[in-house]
């Protein structure tokens, strides 16, 4: 082997092991974690370019491929509000982050889907 790999080992040694111990366990986690549930979302698109006034559009059309599509405009959305404990860490608000990303992605999801249920019943009804 090279220099580089006896580097590499040699960094890892000089890791704390409880930071090791925690990316193997994240990394098991992630391994064994069950898939996502099915969605009737369909891969999105970006019409626009980057520099359009609408270029952070995107947009979902009719999974059974009629005409029919629906617009989100993320960044139309409001900042979100993070809650931090007294005396709070980097780690607090990473996480607070994350949870507000999560949230947004889960409330456009929801959008989407009943944007795709309200189409289907009034377009597709004899489906
Ligand atoms: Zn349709």
């Amino acid at each position: 082997m090279s220099d580089d790999f006896d580097e590499i080992e040699s960094a890892i040694a000089r890791l704390p092991r409880d930071y090791l111990d925690d990316v193997i366990r994240a990394q098991r986690e992630a391994a064994s974690a069950a898939p996502p549930p099915p969605s009737v979302i369909p891969e999105p698109e970006w019409p626009y370019p980057p520099r359009h006034p609408l270029g952070g559009v995107v947009r979902f059309r009719c999974p059974l491929g009629c005409p029919w599509y629906h617009d989100e405009n993320p960044g139309a959305e409001r900042p979100g509000r993070f809650m931090l404990p007294v005396g709070f860490t980097n780690e607090d608000v990473a996480s607070a982050i994350t949870l507000e990303a999560e949230a947004r992605g889960n409330a456009m999801r929801l959008r989407v889907e009943d944007a795709i249920a309200a189409h289907f019943a009034a377009d597709h009804a004899n489906r």
